[in-house]
């Protein structure tokens, strides 16, 4: 980690803006729409990464659909890497690996185009929070089945209480806990 690090956090922590019983009773929705509107915030947020996998010899950068997708693709400009979609099912175009997957509130379905991850290849996977991991469970699938190294899912929020990190299996960065 950089020395600005902890300061990049503090900001970041400083945008999210907490909503009560969003989209229903019950959950407190991180809302992190504040900090990709601030120029600065969302710069340190992306540094904060960018300055960690620098450093770990990383190959590609897996982004999660959508809000991965925002930290996924500065993110692998910065590193001078190529970008790999993980998508909502139905939006891919070619033959793809799937996996189905629940969420803190409700149930999707995920894919990858099966071409997207070399076998060996080693990833970090990127999406805005983990909260019960299932979302990034089903990522680590579709690169299971790609046989992609995963070095590292990343996080911009933990909610930690929801226990996905140990839900993972797999190592986790998260640059802010809740
Ligand atoms: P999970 O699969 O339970 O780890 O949920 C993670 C995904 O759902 C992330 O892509 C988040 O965008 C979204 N999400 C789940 N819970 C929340 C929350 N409390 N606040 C904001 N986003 C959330």
């Amino acid at each position: 980690m950089d020395a600005a690090q902890p300061d990049a956090a503090a900001l970041v922590k400083s945008l999210i803006i907490d909503v009560p019983d969003f989209p229903k009773p019950g959950i407190l929705f991180k809302d992190l729409t504040p900090v990709f509107q601030d120029p600065e915030g969302y710069a340190v947020l992306i540094e904060a990464f960018a300055s960690r996998y620098r450093m770990l010899d990383v190959e590609v950068v897996v982004a999660i659909e959508s809000r991965g997708f925002l930290i996924g693709a500065p993110l692998a400009q910065s590193l001078g890497l190529g970008l790999s979609l993980v998508r909502k099912h139905g939006k891919l175009p070619r033959k793809t690996h799937q996996a189905r997957y629940a969420l803190e509130y409700g149930e999707d379905h995920i894919e990858m185009h099966v071409d997207a991850v070399r076998p060996g290849q080693r990833v970090v996977v990127v999406d805005d929070l983990l909260a019960t991991g299932g979302t990034a469970g089903a990522a680590l699938s579709v690169l299971r089945a790609a046989q992609a190294e995963v070095v590292e899912v990343a996080f911009a929020v933990e909610l930690s209480a929801l226990g996905g990190r140990a839900a993972l299996g797999a190592p986790v960065f998260s640059l802010l806990q809740f």
